[in-house]
């Protein structure tokens, strides 16, 4: 509820603070037990640093961040330690994700030593090469190093890390994109047979939005640090309300599309140091009125949690 992280900027040996970068400004948004919300926007919009905010990589500036009984956002030590068993991530990109000396069972068995589950190795390496097979790799996987592996097998076991500590929310910061299309395909595969086995909730943050309409029930669309739609997918993917969602759409690729149905937004993504005045969409968007300069939308319902900030209607 009303979440924000802002990064000061600083100038100088001194570090004298001349302004903040709004990357994630005022956000409210949930994400409902065993349902994958699909976080959309295009690089720089905040939604990654959002994610990390939710799984307490950073520190949001302000808001609240409600998970069962818990304000994530107040947790320290201890108890922030034992919350996140229940909050995992899973990163862009498997090639960094992991540390290249480690072999594979160290790697899944560190969160397990780190929270105290298994009695001992025998026990944890049992639990990892059950983990392994359910993302689809042998046991074998367990004695090696993760250069040994391809990116959708390496990305497999960030999967199965996440999954050891028995999470009910994992944060997937656009766990696909840096894979082939048919690794994809199977990696999202993957994760929805997770979800359906184990009543997983997902935060899926992606800029692809074929990638939302296979896989979401629940979408939010982030500019400039801000959710300006948010609603049911089916909802929002038939009869999308905000122009930036309409053109974030049409780039979509479809087999019936025909020539100028895109609509091309001008300009790039404004600096979220300096946003822009009233409507923060308004030097792109193809429908800016007078009223859009000055004024900022306040969120509309349009029923069934569909809402949309916008002047049009
Ligand atoms: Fe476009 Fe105005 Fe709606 Fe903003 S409020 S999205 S500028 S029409």
């Amino acid at each position: 509820q009303d979440v924000a992280v802002h990064f000061p900027i600083t100038k100088g040996i001194f570090k004298r603070t001349v302004g903040h970068v709004r990357a994630v400004d005022g956000v409210s948004l949930t994400i409902q037990r065993g349902r994958t919300l699909a976080l959309v926007g295009e690089s720089g919009c905040g939604k990654t640093t959002l994610g990390r905010a939710l799984a307490r990589l950073l520190d949001p500036t302000r808001g609240t961040m409600r998970f069962g009984d818990e304000d994530l956002a107040a947790l320290r030590g201890k108890r922030l330690r034992q919350a996140r068993r229940h909050l995992q991530m899973v990163f862009q990109d498997p090639f960094s994700a992991m540390n290249p000396r480690m072999l594979v069972g160290e790697i899944i068995s560190e969160g397990l030593i780190a929270q105290s589950i298994g009695k001992n190795a025998t026990d944890r390496r049992a639990i990892a090469a059950d983990l392994l097979s359910d993302v689809g790799l042998p046991e074998a996987a367990l004695d090696r190093y993760p250069h040994e592996f391809s990116g959708g097998q390496r990305q497999r076991i960030c999967i199965a890390r996440a999954l050891a500590l028995e999470p009910s929310l994992l944060i997937c910061d656009e766990p696909t994109s840096a894979l082939d299309v048919s690794v994809q395909a199977q990696v999202l595969n993957l994760l929805k047979r997770l979800q359906a086995e184990r009543g997983l909730a997902y935060l899926f943050i992606t800029h692809d939005m074929a990638v939302v309409s296979y896989l979401a029930d629940d979408i939010a669309v982030m500019y400039l640090g801000r959710i300006v739609e948010r609603g049911p997918a089916e909802q929002v993917l038939r009869e999308p309300k905000h122009p930036y969602t309409q053109a974030l759409l049409s780039a979509m690729p479809s087999v019936n599309q025909r020539d100028g149905e895109r609509i091309r937004l001008a300009g790039d993504l404004p600096s979220p140091a300096n946003p822009p005045t009233g409507c923060h969409f308004h030097p792109r968007c193809p429908h800016v009125m007078e009223r859009c300069k000055r004024e900022d939308p306040e969120a509309r319902d349009f029923g069934d949690g569909h809402t949309a900030r916008c002047f049009l209607y």
